[in-house]
């Protein structure tokens, strides 16, 4: 009953909105409906934002002419959510914000997107025009706030601008190198009405670019280097997720055999399961290549910036990419081609596949030194994984988690530890089925990234499931996400390996007897949460419940549980021994004070 009536009220509430816009129609229509009425004929199908002042009717314009609006529980949340729908189909998700702090709020998100390459529309609310310089409610320089993260940054001047600019924003974020527009709407610009045969409703849509193509005097010399070389090895990026170059690049590998290794979120472009994947070896396959095939991916930090000690000193690299700035930024490339990954691996597989070109067979000393390594790092990876001594490591909780999840789930990763472990032993075998903290190493990006995710397989690949996978750490940046999840049905699996601590943390005794040795903020270590939190009880908030894991057998029937719930998300809280650490490294990792 009580229900029955709530969504009655709120039928009602949107129903008189719906009403006094389309009487605002008969004689004009104002800033909100030009806004939806744009978005909509750019194709924009996602819209993630928190609402308040003036952006509430905004969010109900969207929703009238057919746009998913979801409401998120943080302006950053909503920010990351929007851009993952960015890279996981190519137009940009909308980030709709009130004034101010909603916008600032923004800010880490749009920052994670420009850095990632991702395409995000971020649009704000802002105060009144004639309240500005006045001290106006929520009043900040928001253009300018936003412009170091943007590719494209305006207000639109006055409501028949706005069907421009929308398609300049959305251009502008997709052509090239994908980033961040931001579009600025002042509430009087939202408000303000204007004769609607005025409005150019129907302004020009882009159409979808012509690919860019290599030069093919550049393919002949990546194919000459290519057949040339000792130890050839192909390293695909994200670049190539987002290009949707997975057929082309796995014909190209697959047809020459040569070893390759994706970046954190280029796996799956090939699939992980493929025998030419060498990320078992990566270390060694980087330091020993002679020849490098760079695709959709730049030699950052990420890739140690291509340089020694951690790749060889002669080593030649064939640099693809569709922003050709990123030419030569760090070593000097030997090839730099500007071209779309898909023209250029198909160009380059058919020059190659000609008989001038003979490749390396897969019993060179090159593929036998790699299998070798691979084989010895597997067997380290085997033994600790089936440790099954309580409290468990993490290559034993990856093991169950690999073993159970469905395998062609969307898997969303962050943390620490989790992080970097799980990007070895959780495969992927499609592409852009991998979102982590990414180029920007951003944590709290995880449950937002799930939202976006399940929402898109909920509207295109129904049988999907996304699996969250997180530090303990990680999750609290935007665990209370897990709200938006009941609210939208959506059955992300989220899965914390739970260590008590940013790295690493300390059992319960141990953590009291620290605490209790003198001035608490002096001795609590930074690093330290507190211990053995039961996350999962999150579930109880919403009349559900969790799953608490100490064991191997635990996690099994967990998961086991959690994919059979369809309607809401789940959490499985995995005690882990706080001291569990990584596989020692052969290099130390970017600073030398990893805990
Ligand atoms: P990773 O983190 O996987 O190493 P990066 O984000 O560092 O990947 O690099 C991705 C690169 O891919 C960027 O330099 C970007 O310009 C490039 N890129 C994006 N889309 C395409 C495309 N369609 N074709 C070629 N390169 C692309
Ligand atoms: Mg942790």
């Amino acid at each position: 009953m009580f229900i029955g009536r709530l969504i009655s009220t709120s039928r009602a509430t949107i129903r008189s909105i719906h009403i006094s816009t389309k009487l605002n129609q008969a004689m004009g229509i104002d800033g909100n409906n030009i806004l939806a009425e744009s978005l909509k004929k750019q194709g924009i199908e996602y819209v993630f934002g928190i609402v308040g002042i003036p952006v509430i009717e905004t969010s109900m314009a969207f929703q009238s002419v057919g746009i998913k609006y979801v409401g998120m529980r943080n302006e950053q949340a909503a920010a990351y959510a929007a851009q993952a729908i960015g890279y996981l189909t190519g137009k940009p998700g909308v980030c709709l914000a009130v004034s101010g702090p909603g916008l600032l709020h923004c800010i880490g998100g749009m920052a994670n997107a420009q850095v990632n390459c991702w395409p995000l529309l971020v649009i704000a609310g802002s105060c009144p025009e004639d309240h500005e310089g006045i001290g106006g409610f929520q009043e900040w320089l928001q253009v300018e706030s936003s412009r170091l993260y943007c590719k494209y940054a305006v207000r639109p001047p006055s409501p028949k601008l706005i069907p421009l600019h929308v398609e300049r924003a959305v251009r502008s974020a997709c052509a090239g190198r994908p980033g961040v527009a931001y579009l600025d709407m002042p509430a009087t610009l939202l408000m303000g009405e204007v004769e609607e045969d005025k409005v150019p409703l129907d302004y020009y849509t882009a159409g979808p670019l012509t690919l860019a193509h290599p030069a093919p005097e550049l393919v002949a010399r990546a194919a000459e280097l290519l057949s040339k070389a000792q130890r050839p090895l192909v390293v695909v990026g994200k670049g190539a997720a987002y290009a949707r170059a997975e057929h082309a690049v796995r014909a190209l590998v697959d047809s020459t055999g040569i070893p390759f290794l994706p970046t954190p979120m280029g796996k799956g472009v090939v699939p992980d399961e493929s025998q030419y994947c060498v990320s078992t070896a990566r270390t060694q396959a980087l330091l020993q290549a002679d020849v490098i095939l760079l695709l959709g991916a730049r030699l950052n930090w990420m890739l140690h910036f291509g340089q020694q000690p951690r790749f060889a000193p002669d080593v030649k690299v064939i640099q693809v990419d569709i922003s050709p700035e990123e030419f030569h930024n760090s070593i000097k490339s030997e090839v730099a081609v500007h071209s779309d990954i898909k023209p250029f691996a198909e160009a380059l597989a058919q020059k190659l596949a000609s008989k001038k070109f003979s490749l390396q067979p897969n019993n060179s000393p090159w593929w036998q030194a790699l299998k070798e390594k691979q084989k010895k790092n597997t067997e380290f990876v085997e033994a600790q994984a089936n440790n099954k001594s309580q409290p468990l490591n993490y290559y034993a909780v990856f093991k169950a988690v690999q073993a159970n999840i469905p395998k062609d789930s969307i898997i969303v990763s962050e943390g620490a530890n989790t992080m970097d472990i799980g990007r070895g032993m959780l495969l992927n075998n499609q592409a852009r089925h991998r979102l982590d903290a990414g180029t920007f190493g951003t944590m709290g990006v995880g449950p937002a990234f799930a939202v976006a995710a399940a929402m898109w397989c909920r509207d295109y690949a129904p049988n999907k499931r996304v699996v969250c996978v997180e530090g303990d750490s990680a999750f609290g940046f935007s665990g209370m996400e897990i709200e938006t999840m009941f609210r939208y049905k959506l059955p992300v699996i989220i899965i914390i390996v739970n260590n008590n601590g940013i790295y690493s943390g300390f059992d319960k005794e141990t953590m009291t007897d620290i605490q209790s040795s003198g001035e608490i903020a002096q001795c609590t270590p930074p690093t330290a949460l507190t211990s053995e939190v039961r996350y999962e009880k999150m579930m109880e908030m919403f009349g559900s419940s969790g799953h608490l894991c100490r064991t191997v057998e635990e996690i099994e029937s967990a998961i086991k549980a959690a994919i059979q719930v369809t309607d809401r998300p789940s959490i499985i809280n995995i005690l882990i021994n706080p001291q569990a650490n990584r596989k020692p490294q052969t290099f130390n990792w970017l600073t030398e004070s990893k805990l």
